[in-house]
């Protein structure tokens, strides 16, 4: 907790130091990638990957600019975001609001917790999550939930997102749904895939549902190791975790 008069401990002035050069490096690498394609840099968002990281590296990134964050567990986002609030309203100087992501599997059981927080889900695979979702929203007084269809770019449904026969009929009934905002298309490539082929890939899906729906142009993909190939094929909301914030111990993914 920074002490008063907002003076940093020398373990809090290290951390942010560290993050002060992990944010520069993925900064260029977004940039350069940007360069090499003829893109504007300002059309890629940073989503930046807290989980299992703390609250307190929420709010350090914050000050150094970054305001789109990515959970993938309820349980943990949920108390993050509750945190991070405290830290902030106990500041000396107020840093900007932080906007959450949800970027996991999303159980039915969570969705009304999820829209309680979050900004955007990228990770809506199946209808009846669309309905909880929109269920939940509805009942809140927010602003529309920015929603993602997450693809399964080798049709196993076993890993999360729909198959690419299913996204026609779910990206309609997201659309159907006043309180939610259809943006985009969210893959993870398949383990092992070669990621220029699995991104050309959703690019070719992103195209076919603009056709239906032209609103709906965000691309989200690109993580630590792949940021640049989802770059070339299009992608417009880059989703970094480790590269930001360091190696994830193994238990947790
Ligand atoms: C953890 C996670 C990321 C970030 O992965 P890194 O390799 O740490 O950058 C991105 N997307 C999803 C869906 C994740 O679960």
């Amino acid at each position: 907790m920074p002490e008063q008069g907002g003076r940093l401990s020398d373990a809090e002035g290290r951390r942010r130091s560290e993050l002060v050069a992990s944010l520069g490096a993925v900064r260029a690498r977004i940039a350069e990638a940007c360069e090499a394609t003829g893109r504007d840099p300002r059309a890629v968002t940073l989503v930046a990957v807290t989980k299992t990281y703390p609250a307190a590296d929420v709010v350090a990134l914050l000050s150094l600019g970054v305001r789109e964050f990515g959970e993938s567990r309820d349980q943990e986002a949920a108390a993050k975001v509750g945190a991070v609030g405290l830290l902030r309203a106990e500041a000396s100087e107020p840093s900007r609001e932080p906007r959450w992501h949800f970027i996991g599997r999303v159980q039915s059981r969570k969705a009304a917790s999820i829209a309680g927080y979050a900004a955007a889900v990228h990770s809506v695979d199946r209808p009846e999550i669309v309905r909880r979702l929109a269920e939940a929203v509805a009942r809140m007084e927010r602003p529309p939930l920015d929603v993602f269809v997450q693809v399964s770019l080798d049709d196993d449904p076993e890993r999360g997102g729909a198959a690419s026969a299913e996204l026609p009929s779910l990206a309609d009934a997201v659309a159907a749904q006043p309180v939610l905002r259809l943006c985009g298309l969210m893959a993870v490539p398949p383990i092992g895939a070669d990621p220029d082929t699995a991104f050309a890939r959703l690019a070719e899906l992103s195209a076919a549902l603009r056709e239906r729906h032209p609103e709906a142009a965000a691309i989200s993909a690109g993580m630590s190791h792949d940021l640049e190939a989802a770059i070339r094929h299009g992608s417009t909301h880059v989703r970094v975790g480790s590269a930001l914030l360091g190696r994830r111990p193994p238990l947790f993914g």
